[in-house]
């Protein structure tokens, strides 16, 4: 049985399961909240950890730049930067490089860029990515990928993927080499190196059984079949402890978008965590997680939020619109958040109409909270066995929402 994950309880092909990070348990299948920029827009830590998010996702390529890794190694690493003891997992930078940086030189040897703050010329590769991985202190880090285009003819498809299977065994390489080296290792204060007393005494929440970084592989390959195949084959012969489903969610149709996580599923190990890289919408993560999908983020929830669109039991809803504007029920009757249980919609659509700063951290607590509890539902239902059930019923809610993606800002 593996250190790194379990998996407790099977519902058709999904999966309820444990993963094991330096910074906690994460019960999966798992929703992550992206906070970019060691922040979740407009949510303070603590509310995410009343939230009960177990982990959430940073960006490597937006850390690098600003305000520099090696800024926040000195610090004692991004947990501690952020104050968030719980697990993070880091983009390796790869999707980024590809959607924002400008002027852009793909070799072999790695990516050099301009940033898209300033124009000054950086350098990304396997292992300059993994190093700042490490210099973060990640629980889960990612190997450095290069996310194919959509579209991409097969040939180009073929390349990108092959270069991704090279560079999957630089940067296993190179995180074998420094895995030493990561801050957290001798920063004192952290539940796994606390005193037998401080454990006795109930200090100690949460437990772990592994104490290091976790670096996961990542499959390539466009559109096409064939090439998920042999990538998925390819990233698993260099052997991960997880494995992610990259270069989707690029503009691809959504039909697509399934029928290549379907076509990459079965090649991936059966007793090992799939982490789906920019889904989804609430319905999609339901989806994703009945397929046997355990780990997903995107920026849906928070960006949504920001532009005031709130996803409900009932569907989603925009809350400017004015048959809100005498409406003194709550946002969700069936949402048990804080925002829920205190705030009328005449209040946050006022809020939103007022352009006040406070509607978009109301609204990303909702929409977080929702997705949170989304995928808690998910859970139980595995457990009961009644995964079919939720399916439907999400199904039903489901309002045609056009606006998804992975953060290119
Ligand atoms: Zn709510």
């Amino acid at each position: 049985m593996s250190d790194v994950f379990q998996v407790k309880a099977r519902c058709g092909a999904a999966r309820r399961g444990k993963l094991h990070t330096a910074h906690g348990e994460v019960a999966t299948p798992v929703f992550m909240p992206v906070g970019t920029l060691a922040t979740v827009k407009g949510v303070p830590q603590e509310t995410l950890e009343d939230l009960g998010a177990e982990i959430i996702l940073a960006n490597t390529y937006h850390l690098f730049l600003r305000p520099g890794t090696e800024t926040i190694r000195k610090l004692g690493g991004l947990h501690r930067f952020m104050s968030w003891e719980r697990a993070i997992l880091t983009d390796s930078g790869g999707y980024q490089v590809f959607s924002l940086s400008d002027l852009r030189k793909v070799r072999e040897e790695g990516v050099e860029f301009r940033s898209h703050l300033d124009g000054a010329l950086h350098f990304l590769s396997p292992e300059t990515a993994t190093a700042a991985q490490i210099a973060l202190g990640a629980d889960v880090v990612m190997a450095f990928d290069e996310c194919t285009e959509y579209p991409a003819q097969h040939e180009q498809a073929r390349a990108s993927m092959e270069m991704t299977a090279r560079w999957a065994e630089r940067c296993k390489r190179s995180f074998e080499e420094h895995r030493g080296e990561v801050p957290w290792r001798n920063v004192s204060g952290f539940k796994f190196q606390v005193s037998s007393e401080e454990a006795q005494a109930g200090n100690v929440k949460r437990e772990t059984r592994n104490d290091s970084q976790l670096l996961f592989g990542i499959i390539q390959g466009g559109v096409y079949a064939d090439l998920r195949r042999e990538s998925a084959e390819r990233t698993v012969k260099v052997g991960f402890p997880g494995y992610a489903i990259g270069g989707l969610s690029v503009g691809e149709p959504r039909t697509l978008t399934r029928e290549m996580v379907e076509a990459t599923l079965p090649h991936l190990p059966a007793d090992q965590p799939r982490y789906l890289m920019g889904v989804g919408t609430p319905e999609e993560i339901v989806e994703y997680a009945a397929l046997g999908v355990d780990m997903m983020d995107c920026v849906l929830p928070t960006r949504a939020a920001r532009h005031g669109l709130l996803y409900t039991s009932e569907g989603k809803l925009a809350i400017k619109n004015a048959r809100f504007a005498q409406d003194g029920g709550p946002l969700d009757p069936r949402c048990s958040c804080q925002v829920c249980a205190r705030y009328s919609r005449a209040y946050l659509r006022h809020l939103y109409s007022s352009n006040e700063t406070l509607a978009a951290v109301l609204n990303t607590m909702h929409n977080l909270a929702f997705y949170l509890d989304t995928m808690r539902q998910v859970r139980q239902s595995i457990e009961l066995g009644r995964l079919e059930a939720l399916l439907s019923e999400v199904r039903s809610h489901s309002l045609n929402s056009s606006a998804r993606g992975r953060d290119p800002a």
